[in-house]
């Protein structure tokens, strides 16, 4: 299999002020690349380059599971942004946030209090449990839901290089920032579409089958997840 990183889904300049230029030069071509020339390097000729990016996240640890769930978790980040985002999702996305969290700004809190109280270098999630319902989650380092079978819909990277650049030590400022003008929640609705067996409409299914791939392999490794919130 060979593992690559898709270019960004928009211009190096298209998410400032809130993540600037040179943060997200940095931070995709420095940090996630990286990650990738280090994950390649220590599983070439190994029986770990057969398989998945989501199978080694499940199933390895030490330094080939921090990079292939940081060459993963990244890739996921970015499509999770996009210019002019954020605001209150409707539709069936906005109707299991508030069934989840009573209602859109509990959601936000719920969500910043994750991000920011996630002590040092980690990543606050949205997730979908097997049965349907939806929660936030924050992890430690490179973890990923998908090592606890939750289903990832969203995620903001709080390392501080993700920042630092352009907010310095104030990561709430960050988060604020991401979550009231940077969330793609077309990316966030269909990843749960998929995720609970619903079909999306054409465009956001191209938008899938182009970006998230990679989430596509997690589903199908979570038929009971499908099938729990299909029956509700
Ligand atoms: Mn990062």
């Amino acid at each position: 299999m060979e593992f690559r990183i898709d270019p960004l889904p928009y211009d190096l300049d298209a998410l400032e002020p809130h993540i600037s230029a040179r943060t997200l030069d940095l931070h995709y071509g420095k940090h996630h690349k990286g990650y990738l020339e280090k994950l390649r390097k220590q599983i070439e000729g190994k029986p770990e380059a057969e398989r998945s990016l989501e199978d080694l996240i499940r199933t390895t640890e030490g330094e080939v599971f921090n990079n292939a769930a940081q060459v993963w978790n990244h890739s996921f980040y970015w499509k999770g942004m996009r210019p002019g985002g954020g605001g209150k999702p409707g539709g069936a996305l906005g109707s299991a946030i508030e069934a989840a969290f009573g209602s859109y700004e509990n959601f936000k809190r719920t969500f910043a209090e994750a991000a920011t109280g996630e002590f040092g270098s980690g990543w606050a999630w949205l997730v979908v449990e097997r049965s349907g319902r939806l929660r936030v989650t924050s992890s430690s380092d490179a973890e990923n839901p998908l090592q606890r079978n939750l289903v990832p819909l969203l995620t903001c990277d709080v390392w501080e290089h993700a920042y630092y650049l352009d907010h310095q030590n104030d990561r709430a400022a960050y988060v604020q920032g991401f979550i009231d003008h940077l969330i793609d929640w077309g990316f966030v609705a269909q990843n749960l579409s998929v995720a609970t067996g619903g079909e999306g409409d054409p465009e956001a299914d191209r938008r899938y089958r182009e970006g998230a791939t990679a989430f596509a392999e997690s589903g199908k490794a979570e038929p009971a997840a499908r099938k729990a919130a299909k029956d509700e």
